[in-house]
């Protein structure tokens, strides 16, 4: 089975994901081309381009914890 994945630099990169990273860093298309991407700061193997980055950073982003709005309030029961 072939897992691997296109780099976004240059579609014809077939890359296994766990190789990714590392083909990044020395990609020849990158280099030429990484002034119009940015990289992800929550996963390093997300390199995206700068007009669909805010975009990604959404979708992308941890949920916050959720505030337990019950903090603090007194059980009128207790
Ligand atoms: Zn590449
Ligand atoms: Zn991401």
């Amino acid at each position: 089975m072939d897992d691997r994945i296109p780099c976004v630099y240059n579609a014809n990169h077939l890359i296994k994901p766990e190789k990714l990273v590392w083909h990044y860093v020395k990609c020849d298309d990158r280099r030429r081309l990484q002034h119009l991407f940015e990289v992800c700061p929550y996963n390093s193997m997300h390199h995206v381009p700068k007009p669909e980055y805010d975009a990604h950073i959404q979708r992308c982003k941890p949920p916050t914890t959720q505030i337990n709005l019950n903090f603090g309030v007194d059980d009128p029961w207790g």
